[in-house]
């Protein structure tokens, strides 16, 4: 069973664009990022919960698929 590759954007807390930071830039626990849509400032741990949980979401529907297709195999 293989899991397609997919990414999560991260997200603005506020307007809802993808944040881009610089190519380079890492940021940590703690952190604010600034959205360059809005100018908001986005708490890196927030995003991060929000991004988890949308990872979650997308890893749980493809693996759904995954095994209904194994399993029409299966019983055919
Ligand atoms: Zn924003």
């Amino acid at each position: 069973m293989d899991i397609p590759e997919f990414t999560v954007n991260l997200k603005c807390l506020f307007c809802g664009s993808v944040l881009e930071g610089p190519e380079d830039a890492e940021y940590c626990s703690g952190d604010l990022i600034k959205c360059t849509k809005c100018g908001e400032g986005n708490d890196y741990d927030s995003v991060l919960e929000v991004v988890k949980e949308e990872g979650i979401e997308k890893v749980k529907s493809v693996a759904e698929e995954q095994l209904k297709k194994e399993l029409k195999k299966l019983f055919k």
